[in-house]
């Protein structure tokens, strides 16, 4: 008999309350895919301090990349440019995809406040009467959870 489990959103900044099912409780702590998203970018950001600051930033260092790529097939075309010729070209690039992915994460909640007369699994919609509140995943994430910081 499915049973589903009590869970609420890994990111301290949502706590979200919502139900998954045996199958879809695999290491599953977040609400949904907007908060792995934020999670996974704000873990990123942990581990490669020496990268750039976030995705986005990643994503303009990548526009600057190309557009230094470009820059340097122009100086082999044309060996002695007159000043300021070639930078025209990179300075006119917009570079702004940041923004737009930020605010449709914030903006997609995908859980309704009223939660329907049988809990269902938030991922793969299964409904059970059965609820536990004992955490599987606790027992194969938990040390990490419970103790982030060690003495
Ligand atoms: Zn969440
Ligand atoms: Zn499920």
């Amino acid at each position: 008999m499915e049973t589903l489990r009590f869970v609420v959103c890994g990111r301290p900044e949502c706590r979200q309350v919502f139900f998954l099912c045996s199958a879809c409780d695999r290491g599953r702590r977040y609400c949904g895919a907007a908060c792995s998203r934020r999670a996974r970018a704000e873990s990123v950001r942990e581990a490669g301090r020496r990268y750039q600051r976030t995705r986005d930033g990643r994503h303009a260092h990548a526009a600057r990349q190309a557009a230094w790529r470009q820059r340097q097939r122009q100086k082999v075309t044309h060996p002695s440019p007159p000043p300021g010729a070639p930078e025209a070209t990179v300075a006119s690039e917009p570079v702004q995809p940041a923004m737009e992915a930020d605010t449709r994460a914030s903006s997609a909640r995908p859980l309704p406040h009223a939660p329907p007369s049988l809990p269902t699994c938030a991922f793969c919609g299964r409904t059970s009467p059965f609820l536990r509140h004992t955490t599987l995943a606790r027992t194969h994430l938990g040390p990490r959870w419970r103790r982030a910081r060690p003495p």
